[in-house]
This record gives C-alpha cells, sequence and structure tokens, in this order.
C-alpha cells in the first residue's frame, strides 16, 4: 500500500501543468490587419489552380533524369525572375544527379535584414506529375514569393525550392549546411509545404501512423492541415495557428507541435534536415500517404486537388510571414 498517495497526483498534477503552459506559451491571439488581408487576398483558389496547371505542364519532375531537372529549374527562375527576384542557385554537386541545384531568392528586409524565416517546399517527383507531392507546396512557395515582391519588409524573407528531396532529402541537408555556414545571419525558423492540396470530407477517410488519445489522435476524416513541429519549433506552429484564426478561420488544422518531433514519419521532409541541425522548423501537409490514395502513384494529379483548401494554407502562412518580417518605410 502507497503510505503516501497525494504525491504521485500532485507530482502528475504539477507536471501536467508546466506540460500545458508549454504548450500555451506563444498562443497570443492575432488581430486581422488590413495591410496584410488585403496582398494575401490575391492568392485565390483559381490562381493556385492555374499556377500548378502550368507547372505540370513540365511533366515528371525526376531528379535522376537531367532533362527533366534543366526544364525545372529553368521554368522556376524564370518564373522569380519575372516578380524581379535575383535567382540564387545552390548547386547539388551529385555525380549521380547531375544538374540538380536548390534555388533561393529573398526578400531582404529594411530594418533587420540578418533576420531570416524561411518558406520552402521540394520540387522534384518520383518520377509522376506529382501534383500533390509535391506541385502543391512549389505552388505555395510561388504565391507567397510574389505577395512578398510587391512588399517592403523590415525583416528578410527567404524563399527555398530543394531538389531531390525523394532520394533522401539531399537539397535540403546541402541547404541547412549554407544555413550553418553564415553565422552572422539570424536564422529564425522554416515553414515547409509538405503536400498541402488534398482533402477527403468522408468519415474514416484520415489514417494515422498511431493514435495516442488526447496527445497525437488525428481526426478521423482528411479535412485538415496538419501542423507538425518538433519541441524547441512549437512558438513558430503557434505563430502559423494564430494566423490561420485571425485569417482562414473556416481552415481545419490539427496542431503537432512540439511532439512531432518524437514521430519518425513526421521526419519524412525538408524540414527534417533543420531538426537535426537544432534549427527550428514545421512541417505542414495534408499527411500524404496517411490520407492520399494518390501519393507516388501515377494517378497524384491536378483533378484530385482541393484548391479552396490550397490557397487558404497559403493565405494563412503568407499572412503569418508578412506579420512576421514587418512594414518597413526604406527609400
Ligand atoms: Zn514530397
Amino acid at each position: 500500500m502507497n503510505l503516501q498517495p497525494d504525491r504521485p497526483l500532485l507530482r502528475s498534477l504539477f507536471i501536467l501543468l508546466c506540460f500545458a503552459s508549454l504548450l500555451c506559451s506563444g498562443c497570443a491571439a492575432v488581430q486581422r490587419q488590413p495591410q496584410i488581408a488585403e496582398p494575401i487576398s490575391s492568392i485565390t483558389p483559381d490562381r493556385c489552380e492555374q499556377e500548378l496547371s502550368s507547372f505540370l505542364e513540365l511533366g515528371s519532375r525526376a531528379c535522376w533524369k537531367p532533362e527533366e531537372t534543366a526544364a525545372t529549374i529553368d521554368f522556376l527562375t524564370r518564373k522569380l525572375e519575372d516578380w524581379g527576384y535575383q535567382v540564387i542557385r545552390e548547386p547539388l554537386d551529385l555525380p549521380r544527379y547531375p544538374g540538380n541545384a536548390n534555388l533561393i531568392v529573398e526578400k531582404v528586409g529594411h530594418s533587420e535584414p540578418d533576420q531570416i524565416l524561411e518558406i520552402g517546399a521540394h520540387f522534384d517527383s518520383v518520377g509522376n506529375l506529382g501534383a500533390d507531392d509535391n506541385g502543391s507546396g512549389v505552388i505555395g512557395v510561388l504565391e507567397a514569393a510574389r505577395v512578398f515582391s510587391t512588399l517592403e519588409t523590415g525583416r528578410t524573407v527567404r524563399f527555398c525550392l530543394y531538389a531531390c528531396e525523394e532520394v533522401g532529402l539531399l537539397g535540403s541537408r546541402h541547404h541547412v549546411e549554407q544555413i550553418l555556414a553564415e553565422p552572422e545571419e539570424e536564422f529564425v525558423g522554416l515553414i515547409n509545404f509538405e503536400m498541402i492540396g488534398y482533402t477527403d470530407t468522408q468519415d474514416g477517410s484520415q489514417g494515422a501512423p498511431i493514435r495516442i488519445p488526447f496527445l497525437a489522435d488525428l481526426p478521423h476524416t482528411g479535412d485538415f492541415i496538419l501542423v507538425a513541429g518538433n519541441f524547441s519549433s512549437g512558438w513558430l506552429g503557434n505563430r502559423i495557428e494564430a494566423h490561420i484564426d485571425a485569417y482562414e478561420p473556416q481552415l481545419k488544422y490539427y496542431s503537432a507541435n512540439r511532439i512531432s518531433g518524437f514521430f519518425a514519419d513526421a521526419a519524412r521532409s525538408d524540414h527534417s534536415p533543420y531538426w537535426e541541425a537544432g534549427l527550428d522548423a514545421i512541417m505542414l501537409t495534408d499527411t500524404a500517404n496517411f490520407r492520399n490514395p494518390h501519393y507516388h502513384e501515377d494517378s497524384d494529379t491536378i483533378e484530385t486537388l482541393d484548391f479552396e483548401f490550397m490557397a487558404r494554407i497559403i493565405r494563412a502562412v503568407t499572412a503569418c510571414a508578412i506579420d512576421w518580417a514587418g512594414t518597413s518605410f526604406a527609400p
């Protein structure tokens, strides 16, 4: 018989309170601001669909096929240059995957240029069209970059299109090395779009690697976006969620902030090398094979996607990034 039954109970309550306070730190509500709502309103479902349709005309984007890689890099470079960006290529220099490079552009802040938030997505596919994986994520980065091209900001937002994700996160791994080589910059965090286009409103359409009641128990209907962060990057996930609440209240999300670092399945994309390097990063995903039956199949095509859902996610993230970067009145 336990002689001190109250102590474990008190200890459990204390741990629970600590955990709750940690989860809630950074939960401050966000007020919708007209100067942010206005620019993000140009990110419409129709626009996302048209942009994705023109991107998918490239066909397959296998990183082991140099001609497909070259066509994709040319397309994305021209697109970003049209909006006034200077595109930085980060060559991967991999004999097995010749010609591959990450594409990077920056909206440099006027007052605190060394403070850097990144928005990223991989552009390669497994040799299929990859409309959801990861054409949808590419459109997320492009649309956010397009909106930022019209703004002046205080801090810097960097847009990253990674090569060679499907063969082992090689592009993002290389990019993290570049970040670590610039210690004078203050890297703040990454928001990674990994498949943001697929929904299914039928009950039972959402699978899960594991369900843990109250902690990691995904809804059973696949109509939400998953916000996945490890412990240290939870603040950024909270910020994204607060901007969904303020700007896109109809968008359902499931918060796996702070806890996703414990799940192997939550590390299967380009934010993972950031976590390994101790850098903050959040993944936004429709959960890939746990919802989308076309994952890594030839049937991952544009007709299967939900552009209302995709546009809401991109608008909320862009609002979050604009709010973080601040406006500037520099000459
Ligand atoms: Zn992917």
